[in-house]
C-alpha cells in the first residue's frame, strides 16, 4: 500500500513536470554564473512558478515536521532556512520586476501574488508543529554547542516566529492572518497609487519664455520627452526626480514652480482613484492592532524591539536632539533666502516651492557655485569608474563588464566582480535612469543571496542597483548632480555589503541586518565621494578630461554645509512623522492632511519646508520596510561618520588594515552577530555623535 502511494505521487509529479517543461524557473538556469534567464522569462511563468514554489516549500516543511528524529539545529532551524529555493528564485525576479521593470500586467499579478505569499508565510510562521520543534531547539540553546552564526540563526528564527504570532492562541492567529493578508495588499496598492500619480502628471510647456532659468541640458531633456510623446516643439516635465528637481531648482516662473511642487507634494493625495489617505488610515490601524496582539503598546515598540536603537524613547530623544540643533540653522537659512527675494524686488514671502530655487541662487552668489558647473565633472561612467577605483584601492576588487550575461531590461548592464586574486565574487547589475516602468528613488536588491549550501557549495551573490539618475540627452552624456553622484556611491556601498557576504545560512546573508544598521556600509562610502583628495582622483571634466580644480573643490567644500539646515529639517520632519504614525496607542480615524499639520505644529516646524516625504507618497514607511524606521538613515549617519573617522585618524583614506577590518568585522558578516558588537570589533569602541554634527555643520 505504501509503495503504491509512492508510485502515484511519482506519476503526479512527472505529469506536472511535463506540463511545465517550458517554464524557465523549473530548471537549473543554463546561463553564465547562473543568473536568471531573463530572455526566457515571460509573465505567464510567474504564477505557476509561485504556486509550485509554495508547494515545494510546504513539502519541505512537512518533511521537517514529520522527521522522526528529535528536533535539532540542523534538522529544524537550518533545514527551514534552506527551504523554499524555487520560491526564492521566482520571488526575487518577480519583486525586482515589480520595482524596476513593471507593467499593468505585472502590477495585476502582484495583486494576486501578495495575498498568496502572505498566507504562505503565515502557514509557516503559524504552524504549531513547526514552532514546537523550533521552541524545543531554542530551549536547549545553551547546551547545543552552536557556532556564533548558528546561535544567531536560532535566535532570529525563534524571535521571528514569536513576532509573527506563533505563540498566540489559535483564535487570535486567525485574526492575525486576516490582518497580514490585508496589509500585504494595502502596502502594494500604496506604491502602485504613487507610481500612477507620477505617471499621470504632465506639465506641458509650449511658450519658450516659461523655460527661463533652466539649464540647456534640462530643456533638451524636456524637448526629447515631449517628442517621445509625439509633441515635437513642446517641452514636457514630469514628477520623476531628474525632471522635477531641476525644474524646482532653476525655473524662474514662480507659478509653474508652485504648480509643479504642489503636484509633487500631492502624489497619492489627489481627488482620484490613486488617493492613499484611506490606505494610510487602515495601515496604521492594522499595524497597531497586530502589535497589541503581540503585547506591545504601539507599532513602534514592536518594530524597534529588534533594532539597534532598541526602543522608542531612544529614537525620539535622538531625533529631537538633532531637530533642536537643525531648526535654528534652517530658520537662519530662510532669512537669507528671504533677503535674496527682497533684493531682487520680489514682493512675496518665501514658500516651500521657492526654497530650492532661492537656495541655488544664494549658493551661487555666496560660493560662485552652481549645480550645472559641478555636474560637468560627474559624467556617469566617470563616476562609476571612480567608484570601481576606490573600491579597488580599499579591497582590491575588480569589475569586468559582461555583455554575455542576460539582463532584465536593455538599460541594465551586468558586471562580474572579482577579488584581488582574480577569483569570482559575484555579479552586479546596474540600471541607472528613469523610465515609466520603474518606481522612483534608488535602491539595491538581489537576485540571489550568498550562502553555503547544505552540500557545502559556496553560492555567489547576484546583486542589483537601480537608480533614477539624470539621463543623457541630445549629444550630452548623463551628467550627475553632486547629490546623484553621492547616491551612486551610497547604493554601491549596499551592493558591496551584499557581494562581500561570507556566511553559511542564506537568512543571515549580506544586508540581512537590523534596519538601523543597514545604512552604514552605504553611507560610509559617501564619505569618500565627498573628500577633496578622492574627488581629484576621479572627477574629470566630461569634455576636456581635465581634473577638477583645487579651486572648484574649495568652493564645493566651503559650500558643503550650505543648506544643511534645510536638508536636515526636511529629513527629520519625515522621520518624526513616521514615529508619530507609529506611536499611537489608540486608533481613531484621521484626516491625513490634519495629521501632518498637527505634527508640524507640535515640532514648531516652518511652513517654508515641507516633509521630505509627505504621508501619501511616503513609500519607505507605507510600502517599504522602513515603518518606524525612517530615522535609520540619520542613525546610521552617526555610525558612518564615526567609521570614516577611523580611516581619517590613520592619515590614510585607504588604510589597508582599517579597510580589512571593516570588511571582516562588518561587510562579510551579514547578520551573524549583534550589530553593536560588529561595530565595536571594527572600531574598538561605540560610535560617538560628534563626527556627525561636525560633518553637517550642526555645531555652532
Ligand atoms: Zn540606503
Amino acid at each position: 500500500m505504501k509503495k503504491l502511494f509512492g508510485f502515484i505521487l511519482t506519476l503526479v509529479f512527472m505529469a506536472s513536470c511535463a506540463t511545465t517543461d517550458e517554464n524557465p524557473f523549473f530548471s537549473d538556469y543554463d546561463t553564465p554564473f547562473g543568473v536568471p534567464p531573463f530572455h526566457l522569462i515571460e509573465n505567464s511563468h510567474f504564477i505557476p512558478a509561485f504556486e509550485e514554489g509554495v508547494r515545494q516549500q510546504e513539502a519541505e516543511i512537512a518533511a521537517i515536521i514529520t522527521n522522526p528524529a528529535l528536533p535539532d539545529f540542523d534538522n529544524t532551524v537550518a533545514a527551514l532556512d534552506y527551504s523554499g529555493d524555487l520560491l526564492n528564485r521566482v520571488a526575487s525576479v518577480f519583486y525586482n520586476y515589480n520595482s524596476s521593470n513593471t507593467s499593468d500586467e505585472i502590477q495585476a499579478l502582484a495583486q494576486e501574488v501578495a495575498p498568496m505569499m502572505s498566507s504562505h508565510r503565515d502557514n509557516i510562521s503559524l504552524n504549531p508543529a513547526l514552532f514546537s520543534r523550533i521552541q524545543t531547539v531554542y530551549n536547549q540553546k545553551d547546551e547545543l554547542d552552536l557556532t556564533e552564526e548558528q546561535a544567531m540563526l536560532l535566535e532570529e528564527t525563534y524571535q521571528s516566529f514569536v513576532r509573527n504570532g506563533a505563540a498566540l492562541p489559535a483564535e487570535q492567529q486567525e485574526r492575525f492572518r486576516e490582518i497580514n493578508q490585508e496589509l500585504s495588499v494595502l502596502t502594494l496598492r500604496f506604491g502602485q497609487n504613487v507610481l500612477a500619480d507620477v505617471n499621470d502628471f504632465k506639465l506641458w510647456i509650449d511658450d519658450e519664455a516659461d523655460l527661463a532659468g533652466l539649464p540647456g541640458s534640462v530643456v533638451d531633456a524636456a524637448a526629447e520627452a515631449a517628442a517621445a510623446e509625439g509633441q515635437e516643439g513642446k517641452w514636457l516635465f514630469t514628477l520623476h526626480n531628474p525632471s522635477v528637481m531641476p525644474f524646482l531648482t532653476y525655473a524662474d516662473n514662480r507659478d509653474l514652480r508652485e504648480k509643479m511642487n504642489r503636484a509633487y507634494v500631492l502624489r497619492g493625495n489627489n481627488d482620484n482613484d490613486n488617493n492613499n489617505q484611506e490606505i494610510i488610515n487602515r495601515l496604521v490601524e492594522l499595524r497597531l492592532e497586530r502589535s497589541k496582539m503581540l503585547g506591545f503598546d504601539t507599532y513602534a515598540d514592536f518594530a524597534l524591539q529588534n533594532r539597534m536603537a532598541g526602543n522608542v524613547e531612544t529614537v525620539e530623544t535622538f531625533l529631537k536632539d538633532l531637530w533642536t540643533a537643525a531648526l535654528p540653522i534652517a530658520r537662519d537659512e530662510a532669512v537669507e533666502l528671504q533677503k535674496m527675494i527682497t533684493s531682487e524686488g520680489g514682493d512675496f514671502e518665501l514658500a516651500y516651492w521657492d526654497w530650492r530655487y532661492y537656495a541655488e541662487k544664494v549658493r551661487k552668489a555666496k560660493y560662485d557655485l552652481d549645480e550645472g558647473e559641478i555636474s560637468q565633472y560627474f559624467e556617469i561612467n566617470n563616476v562609476r569608474d571612480g567608484i570601481f577605483m576606490i573600491v579597488n584601492k580599499l579591497w582590491g576588487l575588480e569589475f569586468v563588464e559582461r555583455p554575455d550575461v542576460p539582463v532584465y531590461h536593455p538599460d541594465a548592464t551586468a558586471w562580474e566582480v572579482l577579488e584581488a586574486d582574480g577569483s569570482h565574487l559575484g555579479i552586479l547589475y546596474m540600471d541607472m535612469h528613469p523610465r515609466a516602468s520603474k518606481r522612483g528613488g534608488a535602491w539595491m536588491s538581489s537576485y540571489r543571496r550568498q550562502q553555503v549550501t547544505q552540500d557545502g557549495e559556496f553560492v555567489h551573490p547576484i546583486i542589483t542597483i537601480v537608480c533614477n539618475f539624470t539621463a543623457p540627452s541630445g549629444n550630452q552624456p548623463a551628467l550627475l548632480t553632486f547629490d546623484e553622484m553621492t547616491t551612486f556611491f551610497h547604493e554601491f556601498g549596499h551592493a558591496i555589503h551584499g557581494l562581500m557576504s561570507d556566511v553559511i545560512y542564506p537568512g543571515l546573508a549580506g544586508t540581512s541586518v537590523p534596519r538601523d544598521f543597514v545604512e552604514l556600509p552605504s553611507q560610509v562610502l559617501e564619505n569618500w565621494a565627498k573628500h577633496p583628495d578622492v574627488l581629484k582622483m576621479f572627477a574629470k571634466h566630461y569634455e576636456t578630461g581635465e581634473t577638477i580644480t583645487d579651486e572648484l573643490i574649495d568652493r564645493i567644500m566651503a559650500s558643503a554645509n550650505f543648506n544643511q539646515g534645510f536638508a536636515t529639517v526636511e529629513f527629520l520632519a519625515s522621520a518624526l512623522l513616521d514615529m508619530d504614525y507609529h506611536t499611537k496607542t489608540v486608533f481613531e480615524s484621521f484626516d491625513v492632511n490634519e495629521f501632518e499639520t498637527r505634527v508640524q505644529n507640535r515640532y514648531d516646524m516652518m511652513d517654508e519646508i515641507y516633509f521630505r516625504h509627505g504621508s501619501t507618497h511616503f513609500q519607505h514607511i507605507f510600502s517599504g520596510g522602513y515603518s518606524a524606521g525612517y530615522y535609520s538613515y540619520i542613525w546610521a549617519g552617526v555610525l558612518d561618520a564615526d567609521a570614516f573617522e577611523a580611516f581619517v585618524e590613520t592619515g590614510d583614506l585607504f588604510h589597508q588594515e582599517t579597510a580589512r577590518k571593516f570588511r571582516t568585522e562588518i561587510l562579510e558578516r551579514g547578520g551573524t552577530r549583534d550589530a553593536m558588537e560588529m561595530y565595536k570589533s571594527f572600531r574598538g569602541k561605540e560610535p560617538g555623535i560628534e563626527p556627525l554634527l561636525r560633518q553637517r555643520g550642526l555645531v555652532r
